[in-house]
């Protein structure tokens, strides 16, 4: 990790929030979406609905073209109003700081609820996304294809501050380096992962 720290310095989410519902709305529109063309929706959402108590007020109807662009937005539009107003009914309109409460809120799995844990409230997650599995497993860090149990794999092995920021670099190489089709040549951990040393050459081989 310390390498590729220095591969990908001050990684962080690339997601626009000033506090922790923005984050929150922000990665829910995040799914199957860049963070590139979530962040050119949010600014005149979080206008409009500054605070959980407007958008609880807000219709389905009315949200949704606001976020078409950034797809699923029937299912999205839903999802930001029933998790809204969950919010007010059951945590006076603020995000609670817990894992278990998070996932009760309606549209928050468990990755959602790791990025607002550990980019806007200050507690440990560790979000394991696509990029995360993919590049886990292919170094050798990680070996599931559950996400969850990729999770608890890198928790056990880090110190807690280190969660998120061992997300974010994940998530990061897999954008950048360690893509579906991944740029070995270019990557700071080569000589340790797993899966390069599968496909390299083997001495007296023929590849
Ligand atoms: S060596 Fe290749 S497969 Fe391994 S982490 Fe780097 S880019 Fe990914």
């Amino acid at each position: 990790m310390a390498a590729l720290e220095r591969q990908h310095p001050n990684a962080d989410t690339e997601l626009h929030f000033k506090t922790p519902y923005e984050l929150l709305v922000a990665t829910i529109l995040s799914a199957q979406c860049t963070d590139e063309r979530v962040n050119r929706v949010t600014p005149a959402l979080f206008q409009r609905y500054p605070d959980a108590r407007a958008l609880a007020r807000a219709t389905t109807a009315e949200l949704e073209p606001q976020i078409q662009s950034t797809g699923f937005f029937r299912a999205k539009s839903k999802s930001l109003v029933g998790m809204a107003q969950a919010l007010v009914q059951q945590h006076g309109g603020n995000i609670p700081p817990t894992m278990d409460a998070l996932k009760e809120l309606p549209g928050v799995g468990r990755k959602t609820a790791n990025v607002v844990l550990g980019h806007a409230l200050g507690v440990p997650g560790l979000p394991v996304d696509r990029h995360v599995l993919r590049v886990a497993n292919r170094i050798g860090i990680a070996k599931a294809d559950d996400p969850e149990i990729v999770e608890q794999q890198l928790c056990a092995v880090l110190p807690p501050a280190a969660w998120t920021r061992t997300s974010d670099t994940l998530i990061l190489h897999g954008r950048r380096i360690c893509k579906p089709r991944p740029l070995c040549d270019q990557c700071a951990v080569r000589n340790d992962c797993d899966y390069y040393r599968a496909q390299s050459p083997k001495p007296g081989g023929s590849r």
